[in-house]
């Protein structure tokens, strides 16, 4: 997440050495300019963005330290264009809000996941299937509702307009209506007038625009088409776990005037984060998010869990027993290179773990199978594990060869992160937060 974009930073940090004068801040801001483009930030926003970082230095010396505080602030202001951020409630409930979006943007999967996070917030949702143009859409959502155990609002109504209607007679039973409406390839005249009539009928707290992250420029230009058309009141970006460059973050925003209120960083349904900006500037400035982590770690760790870990990192064991059971924690928290990106100084560690597949439950078995076919003392040391003892494991539990050497790969790269974890001021930062967070919860 924002992987590119941030390293397009660091390099820009990195690379200029500030002489104190005005060449060398031309060069740096040459040098941004072009990073800033390259990863989709829209060319007005780049503007924006380099005509506040030179102000700043008409009254402050021109410095690293100083291009690092100056483009800090710059996004700062690029990226608050209001301070409402995550979810907010309306006076009398309950809350509506509309989802909309071109098709495939992730808006029934994005509906499921603040489905999700309300539930967690001890909220009763009603999710109402109004997306009756892509045949699979209802049924997609009554099957997301049902893994979250959430009300997926049942219609016979082939009317979006109608299902709305049927569903808002139910309100008073829920905290939160999510609207998911109908997407289209391109934006349509149609397709808005819809829109425009659900959003009288309905008359919603929120609307959300949910936009892929990989729709680069093109994204700015359709959000911006939703808002003059029917007036959206917040973006929720999608895909920011795949290869997105970061830039339409801070375009949209900018552009639109509408705040980012969360995003979306993987295809499992706890995979959407609240957007905070002063987190998301850290995290390109490089200094991770540790906040996020231990929060999101918290929610799923035991206190007890957490302290045996906290023991097992400071003595830098980590055993083939515990990569399980923390194979296990990672899945509920979300992806792994999601998860690393967040923690100062493991950007390239997350790289490295990108294709390994937590979610492949049939991996997950594998695993456990050739854990059992372990002996005690393999278990605590898988580095005496020479070929005829995996050749005894592989026959002990069924598996082949290569899926036992690629196993204990992951495991290898597993205990490695650990180490590289209990090495860093930021690990230490993160569980001593957690501590922290576990003791408030009591
Ligand atoms: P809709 O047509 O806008 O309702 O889109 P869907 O909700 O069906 O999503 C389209 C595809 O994007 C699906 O395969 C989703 O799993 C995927 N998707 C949605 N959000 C995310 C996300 O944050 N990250 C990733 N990697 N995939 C996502």
């Amino acid at each position: 997440m924002f992987d590119t974009l941030g390293s397009g930073f660091r390099t820009v940090l990195n690379k200029i050495r500030f002489s104190d004068d005005s060449k060398a801040l031309d060069k740096a801001l040459d040098e941004l300019k072009k990073t800033l483009l390259k990863n989709d930030v829209y060319h007005k926003t780049t503007k924006e963005i380099l005509s506040q970082t030179k102000d700043y230095f008409k009254t402050n010396p021109i410095g690293k330290e100083n291009f690092l505080k100056a483009l800090s602030l710059s996004l700062e202001s690029i990226l608050k264009t209001n301070l409402n951020y995550g979810f907010s409630y309306s006076s009398v409930p309950p809350t509506c809000v509309l989802m909309t979006g071109l098709q495939g943007s992730g808006k029934t999967t994005t509906s499921a996941k603040l489905a999700l996070y309300l539930k967690g917030k001890n909220k009763k949702v009603l999710l109402v299937p109004c997306d009756l143009q892509r045949l699979a859409a209802v049924t997609q959502l009554k099957t997301l509702g049902e893994s979250i155990e959430v009300d997926v609002f049942n219609s016979e109504s082939k009317k979006p307009l109608e299902v709305a209607k049927e569903a808002l007679k139910l309100g008073k039973n829920y905290d939160v209506l999510i609207f998911d409406t109908a997407g289209r390839l391109a934006i349509d005249e149609a397709l808005m007038d819809e829109l425009d009539s659900i959003k009288k009928l309905v008359k919603p707290h929120d609307i959300f625009y949910v936009a892929d992250s990989l729709s680069g420029q093109d994204g700015v230009r359709s959000a911006d088409t939703f808002n003059q058309k029917v007036g959206i009141t917040g973006v929720i970006l999608t895909k920011f776990d795949s290869d997105s460059k970061g830039g339409i973050a801070l375009s949209i925003a900018y552009q639109i005037g509408v705040p980012l209120r969360f995003i979306g960083v993987g295809e499992k349904l706890p995979d959407l984060e609240v957007f905070l900006p002063d987190r998301i500037i850290s995290r390109l400035m490089g200094a991770g998010d540790i906040q996020t982590l231990a929060e999101k770690t918290a929610s799923v760790m035991s206190d007890k869990e957490v302290k045996d870990i906290q023991k097992k990192i400071k003595k830098g064991n980590f055993t083939i027993e515990d990569f399980i059971a923390q194979i296990e924690n990672v899945k509920k928290i979300g992806s792994m290179s999601s998860i690393m990106g967040m923690i100062p100084g493991l950007g390239n560690v997350a790289s490295g773990l990108k294709n390994m597949d937590f979610d492949n439950s049939e991996e997950i078995k594998n695993i456990k199978c050739m854990v059992n076919s372990m002996t005690k003392k393999e278990r605590l040391d898988p580095s005496i594990l020479n070929g005829s003892r995996r050749k005894r494991i592989a026959k002990g539990s069924g598996l082949e060869v290569s899926d036992i050497n690629r196993a204990l790969k992951q495991f290898d790269m597993a205990a490695k992160m650990a180490k590289q974890f209990s090495g860093k001021k930021g690990a230490s930062d993160f569980m001593s937060m957690l501590g922290q967070m576990k003791a408030q919860k009591r």
